[in-house]
């Protein structure tokens, strides 16, 4: 008979499970996963990334990674640092092949003055700051002020202003973490604006998630109508229907009273931060204003007016895209933010650690939705067994129980499939008394003594 096939996958996370999926899933195809997670706890953005007032879609997600880390052929190595406890040419020497998903863990900038005030944040810390992120549970949010910005117009700005404005009784039924609650039912934010560079048919949202904002209880959705193109319109001329419906759906939004509107989330288009001023703290955005103008390819492109103003905010968060970072022994492609490959086979000059391959977010940029990771590793899955088809793959030099044992020598403190299981029965437990999906754990500390015992 022959061996099976023996994998590491780094990074639990959407792209690192469907990998995992798709390796459990190969007919005929006999094969041993290793998951590789820097944190205890599996599942990466659908545990710190989903917005937590959409619970059914991190059940649904979660579910089906249960039914895969739980099979015997799947082992968790949670709290294990790839690049730190463990080296890339070292997994590639102890297993046929090894899938990076490591995912986006770094942030575009503005590149404008003040971005480093306190106040302002990225969208990937105050995500995984309310998601109970332990990398970011100690973040400064100060929501003492009127006022937040949210610079950019895509899926994650439209999170951020249903968090800040959703009824905090709504929140609490949620996962979202303690810290946050509290410091959101303490928050004096009663406006989002919601700053796009571009005009409303250029919106990176999509539109149910559009559609949402109008379900917010007590909060007006401002747009001020002149910002919407008539269907006659020059831009329009060019619009698919998605572009329509969205222009629609704004223009519903618009016009809908909130009954008791105690909070607002404004949208503003082609306007662009220029600068943020405050002494210690940002407390004032300077804005200016853009124009639309075609390129020679008859694209639309903004180009910045004379005409700037200022806007008063206390909080002021980028949802301008997250970007990869370079991982340690690993070819980098920095114009793309992503490990230079091809299809999914990292390619590179120099030393490439043999038979390593990425999936996600790292393999393609910051785009799509959880299950654009599907498809995404099915590519990278699919070429891995190609290799492996063609003989190209240099067979693992150590056995399940060699890894774990060496594993364990490195990290005492390894998290395994057990473990996991411990936290989250008593976040489950812990849940269930409040009337939540789950009461996080968000130090490191505790959840091991939890694994542990
Ligand atoms: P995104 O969809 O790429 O949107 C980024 C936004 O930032 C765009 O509006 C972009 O404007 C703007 N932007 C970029 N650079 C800027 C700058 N220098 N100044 C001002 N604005 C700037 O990114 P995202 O919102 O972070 O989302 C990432 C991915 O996750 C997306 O594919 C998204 O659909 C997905 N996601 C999905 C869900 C969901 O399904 N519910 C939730 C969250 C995220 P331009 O268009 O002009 O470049």
């Amino acid at each position: 008979m022959t061996r099976s096939l023996r994998i590491a996958v780094v990074g639990s996370g959407p792209a690192g499970m469907y990998a995992v999926g798709h390796l459990l899933e190969t007919p005929g195809l006999r094969v041993e996963i290793d998951v590789y997670e820097r944190l205890p706890t599996p599942w990466g953005l659908v545990r710190a990334g989903v917005a937590p007032d959409h619970p059914e879609k991190k059940q649904i997600i979660e579910r089906l990674f249960h039914l895969y880390i739980d099979r015997p052929e799947v082992r968790f190595f949670g709290n294990v640092d790839v690049g730190t406890d463990v080296q890339p040419d070292e997994l590639s020497s102890w297993y046929d092949a090894v899938i990076y998903a490591t995912g986006a863990s770094g942030d575009t900038r503005l590149g404008i003055p003040g971005e480093d005030l306190p106040g302002c944040w990225s969208a990937r810390e105050f995500v995984a700051w309310y998601n109970g992120h332990p990398d970011q549970r100690h973040l400064p949010v100060d929501l003492s002020c009127e006022r937040a910005v949210v610079v950019g117009n895509g899926n994650v700005a439209l999170d951020l202003a249903r968090i800040l404005t959703a009824p905090i009784a709504e929140l609490e039924k949620t996962d979202i973490a303690d810290h946050a609650l509290h410091a959101l039912r303490q928050s004096k934010v009663r406006e989002v604006v919601l700053l796009g560079r571009r005009a409303a048919c250029h919106g990176a949202f999509h539109n149910p998630e559009l559609e949402e904002l109008g379900q917010l209880r007590d909060v007006q959705i401002g747009v001020d109508p002149d910002e919407l193109p008539n269907d006659s319109s020059a831009v329009m001329d060019s619009a698919d229907w998605v572009t329509r419906r969205k222009i629609q759906t704004l223009r519903v939004l618009s016009q809908r009273a909130a009954a008791h509107a105690g909070k607002r989330i404004v949208f503003r288009f082609l306007a662009s931060p220029v600068a943020l001023v405050g002494a210690d703290k940002v407390d004032q955005l300077r804005v200016v204003r853009n124009r639309l103008e075609r390129d020679a390819g008859g694209e639309f492109r903004v180009r910045p007016t004379e005409q700037q103003s200022l806007l008063e905010a206390g909080l002021v968060l980028r949802a301008i895209g997250y970007r990869g970072c370079p991982f340690p022994g690993l070819p980098f492609d920095d114009r793309g933010g992503v490990i230079s490959n091809v299809r999914g086979r990292v390619t590179g000059a120099g030393a490439v650690p043999a038979d390593s391959y990425v999936t996600g977010w790292i393999k393609r940029g910051p785009r799509g939705i959880i299950g654009s990771n599907k498809k995404c590793a099915a590519e990278t899955v699919g070429c891995l067994l190609q290799d492996h088809a063609a003989g190209r793959l240099t067979p693992a030099g150590k056995n399940a129980e060699e890894v774990a044992a060496e594993l364990l020598r490195r990290r005492p403190d390894l998290v395994d499939h057990n473990g996991w299981r411990a936290i989250d029965r008593v976040e489950r437990l812990a849940g269930l008394v409040q009337g939540r999906p789950r009461v996080k754990m968000v130090d490191v500390s505790g959840m091991l003594a939890c694994a542990a015992g």
